[in-house]
């Protein structure tokens, strides 16, 4: 069993502008069994922190790692990531290999399995 841990920190960020309204940043990081597999403030392969929410409710192959500008084919992602849900495990398969995950220490096609009632959040920051 893998310990997929998904980290969510969030700031208030004040407008640079006189007449703009504060809002709320939220920063993703997602760890594989303590390797960190990507975050959503990264500079070019990024968290689709969406599409990982989605995957609350729906399993499917979404493209969790995209490209900060949304299109995933421009940081050359052409498949998403396989993810599969039941009561009681959660999995990921890992699409075809790409430049990301070979330089992260990931391999096309590897499997990692998580229990998937483990829900308790954990508020840090
Ligand atoms: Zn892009």
């Amino acid at each position: 069993m893998n310990t997929i841990n998904i980290k969510a920190e969030s700031e208030i960020v004040e407008p640079s502008i006189p007449e703009g309204l504060p809002y709320v940043s939220v920063d993703i990081t997602v760890t594989i069994d303590h390797k960190e597999f990507g975050t959503t403030f990264a500079d070019a392969e990024v968290i689709d922190g969406y599409q990982l929410l989605a995957t609350r409710h729906a399993g499917g192959s979404p493209y969790l790692l995209s490209c900060g500008c949304d299109e995933p084919g421009c940081v050359g992602i052409n498949d998403g990531i396989f993810v599969a849900r039941s009561a009681e495990i959660l999995s990921w398969c890992l699409p075809n290999e790409t430049t990301y995950l070979v330089a992260h220490g990931y391999a096309a096609g590897e499997l990692f399995e998580s229990n998937a009632n483990v829900t308790t959040p954990r508020w840090t920051g």
